[in-house]
């Protein structure tokens, strides 16, 4: 066996975990509006209605398919019996909204009273006729994005086995999209250009257009992506037998993927996320890799999206990026940044999963050796005021923070791009690089058009007592 020392590793830390980011239960905000025909339950107090209610800002106004099922005093005294309080509401949900699914949300307190939605929801789902996905997103064992994996987690247990006859022309969602407007012997002669390969099913809420735009991009090396997970309407889940490829399109997706391979034994294609054009081009490629597919035409793609980003490129090229880290999106969007041309020192995340996230971690190290940058410290759980003292003394040209840090940073001179915008905007894929871009250098050109005013610094001197 050779022993070959690398000379640098990356290196992890872990701090506090006091630290800013949103509730897990925010993932009602995006998964309402992927799965069309679905509710969202939140059961908890008023802190999460509050918390939703503002972080949502204008969408609330818009009949949101989701609601608050608040507990009282007596449901947290067992005055009152659960099974009865949600029976009601579940109701009422079913006469007003009619939905396929309901989805009830543990929160904190569900926790702490050990209500137990697990236990209650076959029961109740049985008498009312509506399936019931119980998904504890909350906030004591979970951060933001990772609401979604739990949903997703508690979906994957709910993907059909088989399909029915009759239930498969509705099925065909995302095929017949694709197929729009052509004749029949069309289609038919488009069904040959795949190769054959076991059926791949992908899992990740992403908004349609990316989803369309992915399933393309696949299809181009005549991959057929047999579904997705969630797709548009919860009637039309994926069919998942064993031995079904999966693959993740977000970091954060590690339970899903856990539940994926040990309870419906898929076999999990652990590849870098399709983010930036070099994410993308190396998720193609894996895929590729392991139904045995020679890529075509990758690389001049990957090319020809780096030609087209030049202009934003050169206004970074050779800054630093902070991430304090909040969504779990850190790592994919540094080892882009630095593809970019920029240095990071720190890249600050909630939880690390160093299985799930493998292929991407390998693809940081490579991507730093090669353009010459020193590792980024990969800080898991970090401590908010640390990386605070830590930002003052590295004096980073950028620094991708929450809102809770963005305002008083921006007051001391240092430019900060708001984190939470990385997970609503379109980023995957090669054609949305240049969204990323457009947003990690707003405030760099912002500030750039206001420096002339000289009111770069808007704090008095801090006193020294
Ligand atoms: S952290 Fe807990 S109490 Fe706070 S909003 Fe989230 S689930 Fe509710």
């Amino acid at each position: 066996m050779t022993n070959t020392v690398t000379p640098e590793a990356l290196t992890f830390e872990c701090e506090t975990g006091n630290y800013h980011t949103f509730c897990p239960i925010s993932c009602v905000s995006w998964l309402y509006q992927k799965i069309e025909d679905s509710f969202f339950l939140v059961i908890g107090t008023k802190t999460c209605g509050y918390f939703l209610q503002n972080a949502m800002g204008v969408m609330i106004f818009a009949e949101p398919r989701y609601a608050m099922a608040e507990l009282e005093e007596g449901d947290i005294s067992a005055k009152l019996n659960d099974y009865d309080e949600l029976k009601r509401l579940c109701l009422q949900i079913k006469r007003d909204r009619n939905p396929s699914v309901i989805v009830w949300i543990g929160t904190c307190t569900t926790e702490i009273i050990k209500m137990d939605l697990e236990g209650l929801a076959p029961k109740l789902e049985s008498e009312i006729g509506i399936p019931i996905v119980v998904a504890r997103a909350n906030g004591l064992d979970y951060a933001f994005t990772q609401g979604e994996d739990t949903v997703l987690a508690a979906m994957a247990a709910r993907c059909p086995k088989q399909v029915l006859e009759a239930e498969k022309e509705e099925r065909a969602g995302i095929q017949k999209l694709l197929s729009f407007g052509r004749k029949k012997e069309e289609v038919a002669a488009e069904e040959s250009e795949y190769v054959e390969h076991p059926p791949l099913v992908l899992f990740g809420s992403l908004p349609d257009p990316v989803v369309t735009q992915l399933t393309l991009e696949l299809k181009k090396q005549g991959i057929k992506v047999s579904g997705w997970l969630p797709a548009k309407r919860y009637t039309e889940l994926p069919v998942i037998e064993e031995g079904y490829y999966v693959s993740g399109l977000n970091p954060f997706l590690s339970r899903t993927a856990t539940t994926l391979m040990r309870r419906r034994k898929c076999k999990l294609i652990g590849a870098p996320f399709p983010i930036g054009p070099d994410g993308s081009r190396a998720w193609i490629e894996k895929i590729c890799s392991v139904f045995g597919i020679e890529p075509k035409g990758l690389a001049e793609r990957e090319k020809q999206i780096w030609d087209n980003l030049e202009d934003y490129i050169q206004l970074i090229r050779g800054k630093s990026v902070f991430f304090m880290g909040d969504n779990l999106l850190e790592i994919s969007l540094a080892r882009f940044l630095i593809r970019c041309g920029m240095t990071c020192s720190e890249i600050g995340i909630p939880y690390m999963d160093k299985r799930y996230q493998k292929a991407e971690l390998e693809m940081l190290e490579k991507t730093c050796q090669e353009m010459g940058a020193t590792l980024p410290k990969i800080i898991e759980k970090p401590d908010n005021y640390n990386q605070i003292q830590r930002i003052y003394e590295l004096k980073p040209d950028l620094v991708i923070t929450g809102m809770a840090h963005a305002n008083p940073l921006e007051a001391r001179g240092i430019n900060t791009k708001w984190s939470v915008e990385f997970t609503f905007a379109q980023i995957h894929g090669f054609t949305n690089a240049r969204d990323i871009l457009e947003l990690v250098t707003r405030p760099l050109r912002r500030n750039h058009a206001l420096k002339d005013l000289g009111w770069d610094k808007l704090v008095k001197e801090e006193a020294n007592v």
